[in-house]
């Protein structure tokens, strides 16, 4: 039997990263995830969850730990994952954010190709809708697609905007296999509370079990094209498997806004009237919105043959389900 192919995953203790693991080792490959800090909280979730990944101590902005573990794992596929993910936390900390989202993917690309490797490890880099922006005049009936304008409207999304060109750019300098995937937000029963919909699920299973009165948040008008994450790293594996390393965006072509999966996942829960249990707060608004985002995903299911499986009220059921649950034990061990 041939050897297993290796992947090398950044961001190992993310959403996407759980997902990602779990499918490429369904599907035979050895897998190695990049662990960073001391004492990293989150390690010993990923051991218990994923007892067959290699954990690798680095960091995205410590070139020598990127090139260490690029030699250790010696991946067929790398897969970087990792950055400062979070657009409000990057308006708060947009100095790191540069050094991770952007920065860090340039000393990724270089770990490859100084060790040898340009020509043999093929590369994902985790590009975001967020490039985009949402503005009006920048906005395509049909949703963005991959030649669409970018207007970032955060220090996240200007970060995530460098990594995507130098990502391009050592596909076109060094001749490597790097594939951008521009992903659409995308969510699931992995997603941090920190984002809007893991809050909403997350506090509408406690507010049914009685655990909290109500859930605060910023704007309720912004419209997102909201897909499941489980989908979404499928796409990813396609575009590596792909005969040449391109840029796919990855959506799934609707667009709602908050207050429609507020009304969905209250529903739920047997709540037609979400309003008294919302309250605004202007802390979880940020200094610029974008307002809207679509994609169009025409390309990927055309040259990749990936499609969403899950549609939006099938997320949010997922999510509200899952946190019932979820709490339900909390609740009980406590
Ligand atoms: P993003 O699209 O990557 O920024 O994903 P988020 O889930 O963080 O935010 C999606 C949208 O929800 C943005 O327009 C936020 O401004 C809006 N939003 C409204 N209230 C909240 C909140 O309490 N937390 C978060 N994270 N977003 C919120």
């Amino acid at each position: 039997m041939a050897d297993a192919k290796r992947a090398l995953i950044t961001g190992i203790t993310g959403q996407d990263g759980g997902h990602l693991a779990a499918l490429l080792h369904e599907k035979g490959y050895e897998v190695f995830g990049l662990i960073r800090g001391q004492n990293n909280p989150r390690r010993e979730q990923v051991v218990a969850e994923f007892p067959f990944v290699t954990l690798i101590e680095g960091d995205l902005i410590d070139p020598t730990s990127l090139v260490r573990a690029v030699e250790v794992s010696d991946p067929h596929e790398l897969y970087n994952l990792a950055a400062i993910s979070h657009v409000g936390y990057s308006f708060k900390n947009p100095t790191l954010t540069a050094d991770v989202t952007a920065k860090g993917v340039l000393n990724v690309l270089e770990a490859v190709r100084i060790t040898g490797r340009a020509q043999h490890t093929r590369v994902y880099q985790a590009s975001t809708s967020e490039m985009f922006g949402g503005l009006d005049y920048n906005r395509p009936g049909a949703g963005y697609n991959e030649n669409s304008l970018f207007h970032p409207r955060s220090p996240y999304g200007v970060a995530k905007l460098y990594g995507h060109w130098i990502a391009k750019n050592y596909r076109e300098s060094y001749d490597m296999f790097v594939a951008c995937g521009i992903l659409f937000n995308h969510e699931g029963e992995r997603r941090g509370v920190e984002f809007v919909t893991r809050k909403i699920t997350h506090a509408v299973a406690r507010i049914k079990l009685g655990l909290q009165p109500n859930i605060e948040l910023g704007d309720l008008w912004p419209k997102r094209d909201w897909g499941y994450a489980g989908d979404f790293v499928e796409g990813m594996w396609r575009m590596l498997q792909h005969t040449e390393p391109d840029d796919f965006v990855l959506a799934t072509g609707e667009t709602h806004s908050i207050e429609e999966f507020l009304t969905l996942a209250f529903a739920e829960i047997g709540i037609d009237d979400w309003k008294p249990y919302v309250v605004q707060n202007p802390a979880f608004m940020r200094p610029a919105e974008v307002d809207i985002l679509l994609g169009d995903p025409t390309k990927a299911e055309q040259v990749l043959g990936w499609k969403r499986k899950v549609d939006f009220p099938g997320l949010v059921k997922l999510m509200v389900e899952h946190d019932l649950a979820d709490q339900a034990r909390k609740a009980a061990i406590a």
